[in-house]
């Protein structure tokens, strides 16, 4: 039995043969409103291990360095052991979710230009929203580095927009994380899925992701096959 060594909300993360590999087993389990809210989705673990693997293999092809080694069971992927940076970075492309609560947006509307937001990794603290001048005083991510993540979300953003377009699909918004592997290489890690992404019907605005857990709209296993099928499709 390999060891776990860590188990989150969405996944375990077991040891594997090799140090600078780990195993990524997605969970049917969903949370939401910080963690208030709890229940599972049916599927939920196998769609989002395998979408996450698709649109990961998407961005390797197009010059982005993701964490993904391989696909290795239904819910599993075998991904590079990195040391994660502490900052979850949020790209908006349509106001959607907390910026709409926080500044009054109206549900729906597109930015000028995508946005980019940085949280706090910090259950304690409900990962909040901070500034760069935060990270820097806090050291969370050294200035260039910090530019390089910026640059990087925005060309991810780019290629999945254009990919979920062809599918008929708008990307709204998501959440990056990325961490560095043995070697110092700066790697896109975590998962591409719609526990992390708000995806809408391009035709019919429809909802297809977690909003459909978080609000009861009813479907939710549903939305996340759409969405597999889509990906795969
Ligand atoms: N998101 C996430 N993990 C988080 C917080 C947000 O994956 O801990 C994703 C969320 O699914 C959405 C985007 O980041 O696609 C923006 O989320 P928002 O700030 O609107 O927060 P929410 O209201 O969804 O909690």
């Amino acid at each position: 039995m390999p060891e776990k060594l860590y188990e989150g909300k969405a996944k375990k993360i077991f040891a594997t043969d090799d140090p600078n590999l780990v195993s990524q087993q997605f969970k049917d389990d969903a949370t939401a409103f910080d963690g208030t809210k709890k229940s599972q989705i049916v599927h939920k673990g196998v769609s989002n291990a395998r979408i996450s693997a698709c649109l990961f293999r998407l961005l390797e092809d197009n010059g982005i360095a993701t964490q993904l080694i391989e696909q290795t069971a239904e819910d599993t992927l075998l991904t590079r052991k990195l040391d994660m940076y502490r900052v979850e970075l949020v790209v908006r492309n349509y106001a959607a979710g907390s910026i709409v609560k926080r500044l009054g947006f109206e549900e729906g509307q597109k930015f000028k230009k995508p946005l980019v937001e940085y949280f706090l990794k910090d259950d304690s603290l409900h990962d909040p929203l901070i500034t760069c001048m935060h990270i820097e005083e806090m050291g969370l991510v050294a200035k260039d580095e910090l530019q390089e993540l910026k640059a990087l979300a925005l060309r991810v953003n780019q290629i999945l927009s254009d990919f979920f377009a062809g599918r008929g699909i708008t990307l709204v918004d998501f959440k990056l994380e990325f961490g560095k592997d043995s070697e110092g290489n700066i790697i896109l890690g975590d998962e591409i899925s719609p526990d992390t992404c708000r995806f809408w019907d391009a035709e019919t605005g429809r909802k297809l992701d977690k909003d459909r857990f978080r609000f009861d709209l009813g479907d939710v296993e549903q939305a996340y096959e759409e969405i597999l099928n889509r990906v795969e499709g």
